[in-house]
């Protein structure tokens, strides 16, 4: 079976190493023949071979989600998950209209184009957090309103054709997310709860716990079901201080929540993702032991310890082997350990190590 992969980042990477132990060959488009998973697929091709990407793939999908425009026309009805999936995700004001319009619960918004955003933000109330429609990712794109002057630097960054969302910033009690993978007869797993710390936008680590949040379980279920989905769907949640589950958004690829997937659970994302698109049946989605992930952010091979942290036991390291630049996601340690509580102890330990200031 070869499986076509749109996009070369670390999602691919995953997905390609975990699929060679099953006997698939990939294939990755992407204009870097430098990504990570492109210098590792059996083939790579740049976007303007997208038709021979095609002919020599027999199963389509992406990891990433901002795929160019004529590369997109070009595959639109050939991907798994769809491509409609993706759309809803391209426009974050379409993913928010469509959680309305199915009731699904997520923080109160309004949009706003660049020459309305002041007026728009003024009528909603402060504070807010203000996203520009497209190309968001890791908090990129992305502003915190507390005072009227704060909407200029939304307004300083971006086109005056931009649109964009005007959200309730949500004071949570935590942050969690759940991965369900659902396979092409619509057979349905979840993976467990993670609880998510971000720093600046961007994951910082997170770690399995075995909290039973149905309304939540039953969101990530009911949106597979509703997105006619085969593949994985990562959905972001916030739970407020009174209790309320609330969507922040979802993704349908492999998700940087997931990584500890790859030691903590019988079969990681990635090795699901593949399964569903290829009409195998899924692997069981059970936590052998509770588990986490450190995400390398804006570091360097050199600039880390290595051996400290793989002298803490379960710690294994993953490392994708991109060009550094601040804040960009390098690799990420996964953490094993017997209870919630050792692998809590054992991530603050490894942050210490990395990070002895707060992530470039
Ligand atoms: P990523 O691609 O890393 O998931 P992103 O750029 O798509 O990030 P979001 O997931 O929307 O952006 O936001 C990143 C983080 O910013 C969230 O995980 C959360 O910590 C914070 N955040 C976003 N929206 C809100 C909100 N309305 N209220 C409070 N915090 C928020
Ligand atoms: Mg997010």
């Amino acid at each position: 079976m070869r499986v076509g992969l749109l996009g070369g980042g670390q999602l691919g990477w995953m997905t390609i190493l975990e699929g060679r132990k099953m006997g698939f060959e990939f294939l990755v488009l992407d204009p870097d023949p430098g990504a990570p998973a492109s210098k590792i697929a059996d083939a790579w091709f740049p976007p303007n071979k997208v038709e021979d990407f095609i002919r020599h793939s027999d199963v389509i999908t992406y990891e990433f989600e901002h795929i160019e425009e004529d590369v997109l026309q070009k595959v639109y009805d050939l991907t798994t998950p769809s491509l409609n999936i993706l759309e809803l995700k391209r426009s974050r004001i379409r993913e928010k209209e469509f959680y309305r319009k199915g009731s699904y619960p997520t923080p109160e918004f309004t949009v706003a184009s660049w020459k309305d955003l002041k007026q728009k933000v003024r009528e909603f109330g402060l504070p807010c957090v203000v996203k520009a429609e497209r190309l968001g990712y890791d908090g990129k794109g992305q502003y915190r309103l507390y005072y009227p002057e704060d909407v200029e630097k939304a307004l300083n960054n971006h086109a005056q054709d931009e649109k964009f969302l005007v959200e309730r910033l949500i004071d949570f009690n935590f942050e969690f997310s759940i991965i369900g993978v659902r396979d092409r007869r619509g057979n349905k797993r979840l993976y467990p709860i993670t609880l998510n710390h971000h720093e600046n936008g961007i994951l910082l680590y997170n770690f399995t716990r075995s909290y039973e949040l149905k309304d939540a379980e039953h969101i990530v279920l009911s949106l597979m079901e509703e997105l006619d989905l085969v593949g994985l769907l990562a959905v972001e949640f916030f739970y407020t201080w009174d209790g309320r589950v609330l969507i922040n958004e979802f993704a349908p690829r492999p998700h940087n929540t997931g990584h500890y997937s790859l030691d903590g659970c019988y079969t990681s994302q990635f090795e699901n993702l593949l399964r569903a698109i290829c009409g195998l049946p899924l692997g069981s989605t059970k936590l052998k032991t509770p588990s986490g992930m450190v995400n390398l952010l804006g570091l360097s091979l050199e600039d880390i310890d290595i051996a400290s942290i793989l002298s803490v036991e379960g710690a294994k390291l993953y490392w994708y082997g991109k060009e550094k630049k601040p804040r960009r996601k390098m690799g990420h340690i996964n953490v094993v350990a017997s209870t919630e509580q050792e692998v809590e102890e054992k991530i603050e330990k490894i942050i210490n190590l990395i990070y002895s200031h707060e992530p470039s």
